[in-house]
C-alpha cells in the first residue's frame, strides 16, 4: 500500500528522466528525498516550476516501497531574484554541492532553514554575496559540530583582541601580538571579524545575517570561513571553483 506524506522542501537537484519526467533532491526537514515528477517535462506542466532547481515548497509526495512520487505542490518561494543573476545561482550551487556532501537521510531540520535564509537574501540581493557566501559556510560547520572554538585567546585569554591570528589547523584564535609563528595557512584579521565569527556560531536563524562588516573586514572573514571550512570538510567542490572563475572576472549577469 503507497503511504502519502506532505514535507516542506527545497529542490537541490533536477535531472532528466525517460521521456518527459524528472527526477528531484529534496532537501526537507528530514533530509534528502528523492522524487520522481512524472511528466513535469511535458510544455505546460504543472509543476514544472516547482520541480526546478532551488524551489522552495510544500510538497504532497506518495512514497511506495522506498521511492518517494510526487503528487501535487504548492509553492513557497521560488526566488525569481536568483535566476538572472549567474554569481547568486553560482553561490546558490555550490550551497547545493555542500548539503550533498554533508546531509544525510536522517532529520537535519536546521540545514534547510539555513539554506533558504542564504537563498531569501541572495534573491533579494540585500547582502553582499561574499558575505553570504561566508556566513552559510560558518553555520553549516555550526550545524554539523565542526566549528571552531572561539572563546577566547588561546595563548594569553584575552577575549576580544584587536588583532587577531584565526588558526585553521587547531580550529581556534591567538591575538596577532602573542601567537608566535604563524602557519601559512592562517588568517588575519580585526576584532570585528571575530565578533561576524562568533555571531555566526550562536546567532539565533532571525539574527544571523543582520550584521555589518566594514572595509577589509569582509573579505578577511570570507577569507577565513572557506579556508575553515575546506579544511574541515576536505575534497574539491567544482561548482566553489566555477564561483571564482567567475567572480575573477568581474560581475556577469544572465
Ligand atoms: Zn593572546
Amino acid at each position: 500500500m503507497p503511504t502519502h506524506l506532505t514535507v516542506r522542501g527545497l529542490v537541490i537537484r533536477e535531472t532528466a528522466y525517460g521521456e518527459a519526467d524528472k527526477i528531484i533532491d529534496l532537501l526537507t526537514e528530514q533530509g534528502i528525498r528523492t522524487v520522481r515528477a512524472r511528466s513535469a517535462r511535458k510544455p505546460g506542466a504543472k509543476y514544472a516550476a516547482l520541480t526546478q532547481l532551488f524551489a522552495y515548497g510544500e510538497y504532497c509526495l506518495r512514497q511506495s516501497g522506498e521511492r518517494f512520487f510526487l503528487d501535487s505542490a504548492v509553492s513557497l518561494n521560488l526566488y525569481f531574484g536568483l535566476r538572472s543573476d549567474l554569481e547568486a545561482l553560482a553561490l546558490a550551487s555550490y550551497f547545493s554541492e555542500l548539503i550533498r556532501r554533508t546531509a544525510t537521510d536522517q532529520p537535519q531540520p536546521q540545514l534547510l532553514r539555513l539554506f533558504c535564509y542564504a537563498l531569501h537574501h541572495l534573491s533579494e540581493h540585500d547582502r553582499p554575496p561574499m558575505m553570504v557566501k561566508a556566513v552559510f559556510e560558518l553555520r553549516l560547520l555550526t550545524e554539523l559540530g565542526l566549528m571552531p572554538d572561539m572563546l577566547c585567546c588561546k595563548n594569553c585569554g584575552e577575549f576580544l583582541p584587536a588583532r587577531v591570528l584565526f588558526r585553521i589547523e587547531q580550529a581556534d584564535f591567538v591575538c596577532a601580538d602573542c601567537s608566535g609563528a604563524a602557519l601559512p595557512e592562517d588568517i588575519e584579521g580585526t576584532a570585528s571579524v571575530l565578533q561576524a565569527v562568533r555571531h555566526v556560531i550562536f546567532s539565533e536563524y532571525d539574527r544571523l545575517f543582520q550584521f555589518r562588516l566594514k572595509n577589509e573586514a569582509l573579505p578577511q572573514f570570507a577569507e577565513y570561513t572557506e579556508h575553515f571550512l575546506l579544511h574541515q570538510l576536505g575534497g574539491t567542490f567544482h561548482t566553489l571553483k566555477f564561483y571564482r572563475e567567475l567572480t575573477s572576472g568581474g560581475k556577469h549577469s544572465l
